[in-house]
């Protein structure tokens, strides 16, 4: 593997903390920490791997409310936090008494990661991989996204004073391009799906030795961020681990990074080590890791996607086997909802917990209703729910469906008139 495509001396060592090395998941062959993400082997992917150092709840407590609070446990560099960036994560944990009660659930909880600086959960694993590509002495952000990580991308380079540049597909929601416009960066839209803007990018990543792009040669440290997910909610929790969570699925990587998190948590003493069931959630228009699930495969067999959820509309998901694995191993499942069961997500959340999901929430409201209805999760356990972006950036998808109850003229006496009162 050649450590020359990083445009850092190969002779300087990063700085990334606790961070040990990269590890391919399917053979085991370890690397040096350097800007790769296939192993030279087996081409299996690369993950990183740690050597932690004491971390306890009273560190982690007394450090900044956000992201960087879980710094010795990410594979950046210690004085990260103090470096400008956007701050993510430290979201709310919503008690979902409402939609508990509704569903029938005895205690839930929302993890609303809307709440982060660019409306997305993005923020966390943008943090991480440019604070990583930093350390390799990258000056270019790039990105592939179906939305959410074009947002992400182009803000966190715009307060990190540097260059993005950010592929997206055409027919992407209005919002989410001019919200990554605004920042300022270099913005294509590519004439296809998903899948097609990401083998562009990976051709451009070959040819662009000095762009970090997040999610292809920085993906092993962009990855890491996801695991802040998990840290947080068992903070939150009180220092515990759930009994059940229900996550979106796109690649796949927030989800088995959630797992990767409460593992860690466990074998650090961080949390007690107790069981957790762990299910995926997708949208039928793009269900391919939820159909391998259900058939019993070990292989995710690739899709074109068709489906509102554009924020998880990945129809060839890198983490698929990985999620079929930790769904399985953890004794849950995985499940796919249609875009009216979204659409009806959405608004129950809102309309019960005041939260206005994107369609990626409104995927997981639907699966975990959809999985209570068929006696696949337990009514009792303690439950989180993953809300991983805002409404505001997919209004198309309730548009049709919500509105005024009338339009009146100027006058108390036409309200009075219209029936309202
Ligand atoms: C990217 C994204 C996800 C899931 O990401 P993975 O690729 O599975 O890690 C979930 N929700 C939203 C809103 C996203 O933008
Ligand atoms: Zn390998």
């Amino acid at each position: 593997m050649s450590v020359l495509s990083s445009p850092a001396s190969p002779t300087t060592s990063p700085n990334l903390g606790s961070a040990s090395g990269l590890t391919c998941r399917e053979c085991g062959a370890r690397y040096p920490l350097a800007p790769e993400y296939a192993c030279t082997e087996c081409f299996g992917p690369l993950e990183v791997s740690y050597d932690f150092g004491a971390v306890t709840r009273e560190s982690i407590e007394a450090g900044p409310t956000n992201i960087w609070r879980y710094r010795d446990l990410l594979p950046v560099p210690s004085t990260v936090a103090d470096i400008p960036n956007l701050e993510p994560g430290w979201t709310p944990l919503v008690r979902a008494h409402n939609l508990g009660r509704e569903l029938g659930l005895r205690a839930l909880w929302v993890k609303d990661d809307s709440a982060n600086p660019t409306h997305s959960f993005k923020d966390r694993v943008v943090g991480v991989a440019l604070a990583a590509a930093r350390e390799f002495g990258f000056t270019t952000l790039a990105c592939p996204s179906t939305g959410n990580l074009a947002n992400a991308v182009a803000a966190a380079a715009a307060r990190a004073g540097i260059r993005s540049v950010v592929l997206v597909p055409a027919d992407l929601e209005q919002q989410k391009i001019v919200m990554t416009g605004v920042y300022g960066g270099t913005l294509v839209a590519v004439e296809g799906t998903y899948d097609d803007v990401n083998r562009v990018a990976s051709e451009l990543a070959g040819d662009h030795e000095d762009w970090a792009f997040v999610n292809v040669n920085v993906r092993p440290y962009y990855a890491e961020g996801s695991k802040t997910l998990g840290y947080e909610v068992a903070e939150q929790l009180g220092w515990r681990l759930p009994e059940q969570v229900v996550i979106p699925v796109a690649s796949g990587s927030q989800l088995t990074k959630v797992d990767k998190a409460f593992r860690e948590l466990g074998s650090l003493g961080l949390v007690e080590p107790t069981a957790y069931r762990i299910f995926g959630a997708q949208a039928t228009g793009c269900s391919p890791v939820s159909a391998a699930f259900k058939a019993g495969q070990d292989v995710v067999a690739p899709v074109r996607p068709s489906t509102i959820a554009k924020s998880l509309a990945i129809g060839n998901p890198a983490d698929g086997p990985y999620v079929l694995d930790t769904c399985r191993r953890t004794g849950g499942l995985v499940e796919d909802v249609t875009d009216e069961e979204i659409v009806e997500g959405i608004r129950l959340l809102a309309r019960t917990e005041g939260i206005f999901a994107e369609t990626a929430g409104g995927v997981t409201v639907a699966v975990l209703r959809k999985l209570l209805e068929a006696g696949q999760l337990d009514p009792d356990a303690d439950t989180v729910v993953f809300n991983t972006g805002d409404g505001l950036k997919t209004i198309d998808a309730v548009a049709p469906v919500v509105g005024p109850a009338a339009t009146i003229p100027a006058s108390a006496a036409a309200f009075t008139a219209a029936g309202l009162a």
